[in-house]
């Protein structure tokens, strides 16, 4: 029953010591204090009692925790009512530096809700660990994501899995949690039919008054302004901005269902997720994904899908507001049929859905562009680099299967003056990241590799303007180029093989494997830091000794 006030206080305070005073050191009063305040902070964030607000007076108000209903389509299909099942909202709070924003605080595994269905509402701490851990990556290499907070093990409380695990909670937080599954429970496909019989019949107030919280509340749109065409498309630019930092950074998802596409375009909801090492377009990182649905080279094209379904699911109130106002304004409607204004509402829906295609398209390749000049270092953006120079170094990639995050670091290193021998040797290093080396025929690859750093040089040397307008002399570019680069591609990539060691360690040692988890969640959120040996683009990873794998 811990005030709101104190728990934050206690989440800024690092190890949870209080200040010392001018006599010389905490006082045992403030140390009880302390330790008391933090068991009760731990019981929160556990989800075993509830934040108590302050009333003015003497007297406190527990918050009452909430779960959202939503429904979905899963792998292409509608699944019916689905819904919070595993994650409860605890408190809404002011963001710290920007009063206007609020933050959600949200329990992941704490336990059942009124749409857990048939299952436990537990989460184990492997996969915690992996959301907690990841939500952080994403946000160090600037894409959209859901943050996380804090993260509790309850090894007394064990979860019927495969095996028995241990259960653990994460404290998750965001702006809102609100998907696209969110609006299709209010108007899902007809024709489905639930658990328990029956069709789903459309609530269309309910699916109004969603709207309106998510375009004033939610996205800001001006009070008063009309949101539903615009709704759609905002959720469809923010998506479309997402997906182009995965694809720019290598991050597949793999479980793309609309139920898990937040109307923020935040990446929400992290399974079986891995990042890119060997570049490999075809990559399928969830092996229940026999199809491929959710491979990486599809993520775009499956944001297109899910802000589709957002507009199905809106459309009827969307088709009557745009078509029939219009209507109404030029005198039509008076002795419209229905007919009439079906076909309107009809044509309403259709130019709105080619709408949508060319903005999730055209936002996520601008985007996307702009991430990969980021990487490759370059200031001005050409129309002819997508096609000259990005898809041929990843088609170079895929042929030479390198890693996707050391070839760039690489890149860095780059100097287009500094010799024949310095290429060569770039090249050697650049080959060495191949993932099949018994398949690598070097000469051709050596041949490949000269033709497209040729290209990459004369492009660099077509900013040289760009450069000096930013204060760069000319014998100074290569290393402003290679800092610029250090700086936008990470040298900590959380891949999967290191994900599996630190959950490894910590169902191993829990208290060793607290330190390792703190070390791995520092690299993950500085992920540019040039770790260790100032020249070492090695995998920082193997920073990690023996032990603390
Ligand atoms: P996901 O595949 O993580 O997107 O989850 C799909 C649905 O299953 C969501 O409605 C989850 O809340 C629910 N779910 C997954 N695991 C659990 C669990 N252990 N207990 C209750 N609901 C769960
Ligand atoms: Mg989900
Ligand atoms: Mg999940």
């Amino acid at each position: 029953h811990l005030d709101v006030g104190d728990a934050f206080a206690l989440l800024g305070t690092p190890g949870l010591v209080p200040e010392s005073d001018d006599t010389g050191g905490p006082q045992p009063s403030d140390i009880a204090r302390v330790a008391a305040a933090r068991e009760d902070l731990i019981d929160v964030l556990s989800g075993q009692s509830v934040l108590m607000s302050p009333d003015g007076g003497d007297s406190t108000t527990a918050f009452a925790p909430w779960a959202l209903r939503y429904s979905g389509h899963q792998f292409g299909s509608f699944a019916g009512q689905l819904g919070d099942g595993r994650a409860i909202s605890i408190h809404v709070t002011p963001h710290p530096s920007d009063p206007e924003r609020t933050y959600e605080l949200q329990l992941k595994g704490s336990g059942r809700t009124p749409f857990s269905r048939t299952a436990d509402g537990l989460a184990v701490l492997r996969s915690s660990i992996r959301e907690y851990l990841c939500s952080e990556a994403m946000a160090a290499l600037h894409i959209p994501t859901t943050r996380s907070l804090a993260l509790v093990s309850l090894p007394e409380l064990a979860v019927q899995r495969e095996t028995t695990e241990t259960a653990c909670v994460l404290t998750r937080m965001a702006p809102s949690f609100l998907r696209i599954g969110n609006f299709e429970a209010f108007n899902g496909p007809t024709d489905m039919f639930f658990f328990g019989g029956g069709q789903q019949k459309p609530d269309w107030e309910g699916l109004r008054i969603l709207g309106e919280w998510v375009a004033h509340k939610v996205l800001g749109f001006a009070p008063g302004s009309t949101w539903g065409a615009e709704l759609v498309l905002e959720v469809a630019r923010r998506n479309a901005t997402m997906v182009a930092g995965w694809q720019a950074y290598g991050f597949m998802h793999g479980v793309m269902n609309t139920d898990n596409i937040s109307v923020l375009g935040l990446t929400i909801d992290f399974g079986p997720y891995a990042f890119m090492d060997v570049f490999d377009p075809h990559h399928i990182c969830n092996h229940t994904d026999e199809g491929g649905r959710y491979a990486y080279k599809f993520q775009p094209n499956m944001i297109v899908y899910a802000v589709r379904a957002l507009l199905n699911a809106l459309a009827p109130l969307i088709g009557s507001e745009a078509e029939l106002s219009g209507a109404v304004a030029k005198g039509w409607a008076a002795d419209a049929t229905p007919e009439q204004i079906k076909t309107w509402a009809q044509a309403a829906q259709d130019r709105l859905r080619d709408e949508v295609d060319r903005v999730v398209q055209s936002t996520a390749a601008t985007e996307y562009a702009r991430l990969m000049h980021k990487r490759l270092g370059l200031r001005r953006t050409d129309a002819t680099d997508e096609t000259q120079l990005v898809r041929p170094l990843l088609a170079l990639l895929e042929e030479h299967a390198l890693d996707f995050h050391g070839t760039f670091r690489l890149l860095a290193r780059f100097a287009p003056g500094a010799g024949a021998d310095a290429e060569e040797a770039l090249i050697v290093r650049l080959l060495a990241l191949c993932g099949a080396p018994e398949r690598l025929d070097r000469t051709a690859a050596g041949a490949a590799w000269h033709a497209w750093l040729a290209t990459y040089a004369q492009r660099i040397a077509s900013e040289r303007e760009e450069w000096a307008d930013a204060g760069t002399a000319d014998a100074d570019v290569d290393a402003a180029r290679g800092a610029a680069m250090r700086a936008a591609n990470p040298r900590f990539v959380l891949r999967q093989w290191l994900l599996e060691e630190v959950i490894a360690h910590v169902e191993r040692d829990a208290a060793s494997g607290k330190r390792v988890l703190a070390k791995v969640m520092h690299m993950a959120s500085n992920p540019y830091e040039p770790w260790g040996a100032e020249d070492d683009d090695d995998t920082p990873e193997a920073e990690l000794s023996a032990e603390e794998r």
